[in-house]
């Protein structure tokens, strides 16, 4: 039986989940969605990738993709044998495509993605049946509830930034048409 005698080590999910958080953080810090991924490879990291859409101006540069590349290279082949993905949010259609083409092993995500998710939430590429070339064993919900409340905290900030922009421009407007009122004599 393939997968006999394999033990889920849900300590260690947990430790590299810590790792992907950290740098989910370092995309808040620097204004993008908070995503962090790592790349563990006989329990030991070989890559870590924060999303960097906006640094980067590439709209693929996902966590999940960066670290694959980087995974990649460390290992010096694209296939990424016995190899575990450790990945903050749910992955993406276009991040489970490139997950299934670099064939790791698992697959372990912090917060599911109901609306965009391609690891069980909208659609399931990772554990598709008939599978794609390659299927990966996915164990979702890891630090799920820190995960989330990483992202939820950048938009619930991101609209308040927004609110006090509207205010500034509101405010702005406001004094616009006083100033003719004031500059009267
Ligand atoms: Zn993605």
């Amino acid at each position: 039986m393939e997968n006999e005698g394999r033990i889920i080590d849900l300590h260690s999910d947990i430790y590299f989940m810590g790792q992907a958080l950290r740098e989910a953080c370092k995309a808040y810090a620097a204004a993008e969605v908070p995503v962090g991924a790592v790349v563990a490879h006989e329990g030991r990291v070989i890559a870590r990738a924060w999303n960097q859409v906006e640094t980067l101006k590439d709209a693929t540069a996902h966590a999940e993709m960066l670290a694959l590349t980087a995974a990649q290279q460390a290992l010096g082949d694209w296939r990424l044998e016995k190899c575990t993905l450790y990945v903050t949010k749910e992955p993406c259609p276009m991040c489970a495509g490139a997950i299934v083409h670099c064939r790791p092993e698992r697959v372990v995500f912090g917060c599911p993605d109901p609306k965009a998710g391609a690891a069980g939430g909208w659609i399931n590429l990772l554990e598709a049946s008939p599978p794609m070339n390659h299927r990966c064993e996915v164990t979702p919900g890891v630090l799920g509830e820190e995960c989330l409340h990483l992202i939820q905290s950048f938009f619930r900030e991101a609209r308040e930034r927004k609110k006090i922009d509207r205010l500034a421009d509101v405010i702005d407007l406001a004094s616009q048409s006083l100033d003719p009122i004031l500059k009267l004599p």
